[in-house]
């Protein structure tokens, strides 16, 4: 309510002005209002395309690092596969240098075959003998050796059939060649003509190598024949066991090469002896290039 003390008859103009006014000024604002919204619809629009960009450069790098990585983790795969190449390639070079080096260590006419086409010489000495205990021994009074990496193998042979209640002694060894050859004159006195199969001639002998031994017990005694020996339980126990040990028997039954002599076992390594045992075949009957692979394994 109008209190004060106007003319009703100005009122109207004053309203008049009034409201002009504040059109005046409501019109004002509105086209600063339209001009900022330009302004800022003009600012939006390139912040837009800004952005845009931004993030278009943005995808492009990233593509471009995905790639990058990609082709890093192949290059990555291709030296871990060189790598490996390589460290197996060191590993069988390592390999092959301990097995020659072995071999090299390994005399090769430990596993020779013994024949009229191949056979030792009269220097022929094995490398190291060492005494074979006498308690082991058929005649105290005499010495017996043997290669020094074998012994190891018979005394566990021994002291095995000892507590399996075997009763076997050692009644030959190592024999030189010359050794041999007054073996033979002997044999020749004792038993005439006949001691030419009967001890081979100098230089076919196994014995001479220092790994072969001939067993006995006290009921065959010293004097060979294969009947004494071959039915006694240490020949039995032998065929059945001895292997273990590296040992075989080179002149079996019914063999082609030479007489039976059930006493006489060589020493050829565990690994050439089981395969031998589990393949029922004769030492002599194998190749000469077969017998030499397990020149390597000799003494496992
Ligand atoms: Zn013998």
């Amino acid at each position: 309510m109008v209190s004060y003390s106007m003319k009703p008859h100005l009122l109207v103009p004053v309203l008049v002005i009034l409201i002009s006014a504040y059109v005046g000024v409501l019109g004002f604002q509105r086209n600063n209002l339209i001009k900022e919204n330009g302004v800022l619809n003009t600012g939006l629009a390139v912040t837009k395309e800004e952005l845009a960009s931004t993030t278009e450069r943005l995808n492009a790098e990233i593509a471009s690092l995905q790639n990058e990585r990609f082709n890093l983790r192949l290059e990555l795969d291709a030296q871990t596969n060189r790598v490996g190449a390589l460290s197996d390639q060191v590993g069988s070079i390592t390999g092959a240098v301990n097995t020659l080096t072995k071999l090299s260590l390994t005399d090769r006419e430990l596993l020779k075959k013994y024949s009229k086409i191949y056979f030792l010489n009269e220097n022929y000495f094995p490398k190291k003998l060492l005494f074979i205990d006498q308690k082991y021994t058929f005649d105290p009074k005499k010495d017996e050796q043997i290669l020094d990496g074998v012994l190891p193998y018979l005394e566990q042979l021994l002291n095995d059939a000892v507590s399996a209640g075997i009763e076997i002694r050692i009644s030959s060894s190592y024999r030189s060649f010359e050794t041999q050859i007054d073996l033979k004159s002997a044999y020749k006195v004792t038993y005439g003509s006949g001691a030419n199969v009967f001890s081979s001639d100098q230089g076919y002998s196994e014995h001479q190598l220092g790994t072969t031994v001939d067993f006995t017990n006290l009921k065959a005694g010293s004097v060979f024949s294969d009947s004494a020996f071959a039915k006694s339980p240490a020949f039995q126990w032998l065929k059945d066991n001895a292997y273990k040990y590296g040992f075989e028997l080179s002149y079996p039954a019914n063999n082609s090469y030479y007489i039976y002599e059930p006493w006489h076992w060589r020493f050829v390594g565990r690994t050439l002896a089981k395969k031998l045992y589990d393949e029922n075949k004769n030492f002599y009957d194998l190749d000469q290039r077969e017998i030499d692979q397990y020149l390597v394994s000799f003494f496992d």
